[in-house]
């Protein structure tokens, strides 16, 4: 039996005297999508990066793919989409840096198929720079996808995006996930956690409030029983 897509057992990461995330456990499986939502502060952003293999845990286990989630030889099978990706790159075209990227991947997905499923072919020839912040998201997807992932990491794949874009990168993820992908999304949005997840961990100040189906927690926020809701 192949081993679930993350992995993350009594996780705990201090800066300083702050616990920003404080025993947390959660698995995903391949072809399942996992929201983290929580407000800014949260600790989405740190717990993501601990398992992409950015930053380290003080305890708890991490497995992505059945591995520590700094091995090496996970890269080409992990997409890593984080918030504002793109920015030390703002003089290159849009073309050029998902062409950088694809030039690094086995088996890449041509750019302009890429472009043109972001919704980007034609600001393919536009500097970074230029883009719109929704544009640049749509940008850093592109990168996270080239490399055609088993494992898709998507930290606020969505802020900053116009309504048309955000639907239109909702259905995107769907196909993913649809497609096999295993999928960890922080998200500041009920709406996107309760639209795209098949479970959803509800975050405060490092801590798990509630975690469960998108249904199960409408019925325990509407009952009372979430502490925080993102509404
Ligand atoms: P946001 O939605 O604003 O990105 P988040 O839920 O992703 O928030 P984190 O970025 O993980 O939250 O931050 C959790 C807590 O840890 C916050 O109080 C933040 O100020 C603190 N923090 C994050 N990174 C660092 C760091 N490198 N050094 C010190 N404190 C940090």
């Amino acid at each position: 039996m192949s081993s679930p897509a993350v992995e993350v057992f009594e996780l705990v990461k201090s800066y300083g005297s702050h616990r920003a995330v404080d025993d947390i456990s959660f698995s995903v499986e391949r072809g399942q999508l996992l929201a983290l939502l929580g407000t800014n502060g949260a600790g989405k952003t740190t717990t993501i990066e601990i398992c992409e293999g950015f930053r380290t845990a003080d305890s708890g286990v991490v497995r992505v793919l059945g591995q520590h989630p700094a091995t090496a030889s996970l890269r080409p099978r992990v997409g890593v989409m984080l918030q504002d990706g793109v920015g030390g790159y703002t003089g290159a075209k849009a073309r050029e840096m998902l062409a950088l990227f694809a030039a690094y991947a086995a088996d890449p997905l041509p750019v302009d198929e890429l472009l043109a499923v972001v919704g980007l072919s034609d600001a393919a020839d536009r500097p970074v720079k230029r883009l719109s912040g929704g544009q640049q998201q749509r940008l850093s997807l592109a990168m996270a996808l080239v490399g055609r992932p088993e494992l898709l990491f998507l930290d606020e794949p969505t802020t900053g995006m116009d309504p048309q874009a955000r639907r239109t990168t909702w259905e995107l993820i769907r196909r993913l996930r649809g497609d096999g992908v295993g999928i960890v999304l922080t998200t500041h949005y009920l709406d996107e956690a309760e639209g795209l997840a098949d479970d959803v961990v509800v975050l405060h100040a490092g801590q798990i409030v509630a975690h469960g189906s998108p249904a199960e927690l409408t019925h325990a926020d509407s009952a009372g029983k979430i502490r925080f809701s993102a509404r």
